[in-house]
């Protein structure tokens, strides 16, 4: 399976501690309670072998954002029983596969990609990705198209509609950016009052996602450290 870089492996444990802390804290500080946070460990260009490890360490939901890459760590790894989480951008043709291992698609963005998906026989969790910039060559529905959007995740037998889903603009405060994230999470609650889960925070903005209500942190490089080039 290739061992991941000597540089990577060293410190996993400890970057895992600090940043499962530093949740902690985030969540003290807004008054929630760290129970209602899912940490996604997001490994995307890491080895195989880094995801073992982090399911050594307690890691249960790890992010992938590219299907083929996904696909193969999923089928090496099937006997860790990991839940796999879909966060980049899914093409149509390959959304039947993708739904063989995925636990969770957060990258819900188009009615043919729903449709595509609500054919598949095993339930997976959907959640709605929202552009929150003004550029809409940028991942993510409209927002104001989210709930037409959700609606028809709604109608998809095999979709389980959780909520929303956004990265934070560049170029913008990002706890600004997830306050609008906030509203428009509401906004979908008020077509399914269960559908109120949030998908939000990186490395760099996760206390800011937990203090505008994320449940789902996507974090990477702050627990597996610098990326390698993607193959
Ligand atoms: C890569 C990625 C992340 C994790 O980013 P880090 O800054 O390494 O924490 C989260 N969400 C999405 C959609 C990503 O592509």
């Amino acid at each position: 399976m290739g061992f991941p870089d000597s540089a990577v492996l060293p410190g996993l444990g400890q970057r895992l501690a600090e940043v499962r802390d530093g949740i902690v804290d985030a969540c003290r500080s807004a008054s929630r309670d760290p129970e209602d946070v899912t940490l996604i460990v997001v490994t995307k260009f890491h080895p195989a072998s880094l995801v073992a490890a982090l399911a050594d360490l307690g890691v249960r939901d790890v992010g992938e954002n590219r299907h083929q890459e996904a696909q193969a760590k999923a089928e090496e790894l099937a006997g860790l029983h990991l839940a796999w989480h879909f966060i980049g951008q899914l093409q149509t043709k390959k959304a039947r596969q993708a739904a063989r291992y995925a636990h969770a698609i957060h990258s819900i963005d188009r009615e043919r990609l729903v449709d595509a998906l609500s054919g598949v026989e095993r339930e997976i969790d959907a959640f709605v990705q929202i552009n929150l910039t003004d550029d809409p060559h940028r991942g993510g529905v409209a927002p104001d198209d989210a709930l037409p959007l959700a609606e028809r995740v709604l109608e998809a037998p095999s979709l389980r509609l959780r909520g929303v889903m956004a990265v934070a603009p560049l170029e913008e405060d990002p706890a600004r950016a997830f306050e609008r994230l906030a509203g428009y999470s509401e906004r979908l609650r008020s077509l399914d009052p269960a559908a109120s889960a949030i998908s939000a925070g990186m490395t760099h903005d996760y206390a800011e996602a937990i203090a505008h209500g994320a449940t789902h942190l996507r974090i990477g490089s702050a627990i597996t450290g610098k990326r390698p080039e993607p193959r």
